[in-house]
C-alpha cells in the first residue's frame, strides 16, 4: 500500500501540491482561530497593581499577611528610658499586643520577627518580611535623645510605595498617643532598605521623656495604641470599610 500510494503522489506532483497547500491552510486557519478566543478572555483579566484599592486578598481565605517587627532584642536592649526600662521590652510587649488583636481579623495575619528576648539581625528582619512576600512590614520602636524633653511621634518609610501606609498609621497613632505630631519622614533604616515589601517604622514616643515613657509602658495605653496601629491598616487595606 505504501508503495503504491507514494508511487502514486511522484507520479502527480500536482495532487501533492494540492494537499500541502490545504494542510499549510487548515494548520494557519487552526492556529489563527485560537487567537480572538485567548485575546477575547483577556480584558476580563485585572492586571496586578501596587493602587492599594485594588489589592486583591484581605479575606479568611487569602488574608493580607502583616509582619511586626519588634524593636531590638537579646544583646541590643536599644534605647533606655528615663526610668531604666529598655526600649526592647517595650517594644515586644507592644508588639504582642498588636498581633493578638490582628489575629482577630479574619483579613489579616499576622507574623512577628521575635516572639522573645532574642537577638535578630536587621536585615534578617527585612528578609523575614520579603521572604513571607508580606503585605505590609511594621517596625516598632521607641524613640530617644539627649534633650528629656524632645516628645512626639514619628513614621518612617523609605520606599516611595510605604508613604500611603505610613500616613495612614501615623494618623491613627498620634491620635491614639496625644503626643506632638512629629511628621511621616523619609529615612534609609536598613529593616526598610533592605526591604521588598510595603514598610515602615514607627518611632510612637521618645522613652527618654518622662511622661511618653510612662505613658509607652502603661498597660491600658498600649491597648490603645495597638489598636490605632490595626486600625490604620484595616483602613489602608479596607479604604471603603475604614
Ligand atoms: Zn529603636
Amino acid at each position: 500500500m505504501d508503495k503504491l500510494i507514494s508511487r502514486k503522489v511522484r507520479k502527480r506532483p500536482g495532487a501533492w501540491l494540492l494537499s500541502s497547500l490545504v494542510l499549510i491552510l487548515v494548520g494557519w486557519f487552526v492556529y489563527d482561530a485560537s487567537l480572538p478566543v485567548t485575546s477575547a478572555f483577556k480584558p476580563t483579566v485585572t492586571p496586578p497593581t501596587k493602587d492599594k484599592a485594588s489589592i486583591a486578598g484581605g479575606d479568611a481565605e487569602t488574608p493580607f499577611k502583616i509582619v511586626i517587627d519588634a524593636g531590638h532584642g537579646g544583646k541590643d536592649p536599644g534605647a533606655n528610658g528615663v526610668s531604666g526600662n529598655q526600649e526592647k521590652e517595650y517594644t515586644l510587649a507592644l508588639s504582642r499586643k498588636v498581633v493578638e488583636l490582628l489575629e482577630q481579623e479574619p483579613m489579616f495575619e499576622a507574623y512577628m520577627t521575635r516572639t522573645d528576648d532574642s537577638f535578630v539581625g536587621l536585615e534578617d528582619r527585612a528578609l523575614f518580611a520579603n521572604e513571607r512576600e508580606a503585605d505590609a512590614f511594621i517596625s516598632i520602636h521607641g524613640n530617644t535623645f539627649t534633650d528629656p524633653s524632645v516628645s512626639g511621634t514619628e513614621s518612617y518609610y523609605f520606599n516611595d510605595d510605604s508613604l500611603a501606609l505610613a500616613q495612614t498609621i501615623h494618623g491613627e497613632l498620634v491620635k491614639a498617643t496625644g503626643f506632638d505630631d512629629r511628621g511621616v519622614k523619609k529615612e534609609g533604616w536598613k529593616v526598610l532598605t533592605h526591604n521588598e515589601r510595603t514598610a515602615i517604622l514607627l518611632e510612637v514616643g521618645f522613652l527618654t521623656n518622662k511622661n511618653e515613657e510612662s505613658a509607652l509602658l502603661n498597660d491600658a495605653k498600649q491597648d490603645l495604641i495597638a489598636q490605632s496601629i490595626v486600625n490604620g491598616l484595616k483602613q489602608y487595606f479596607n479604604p471603603s470599610e475604614g
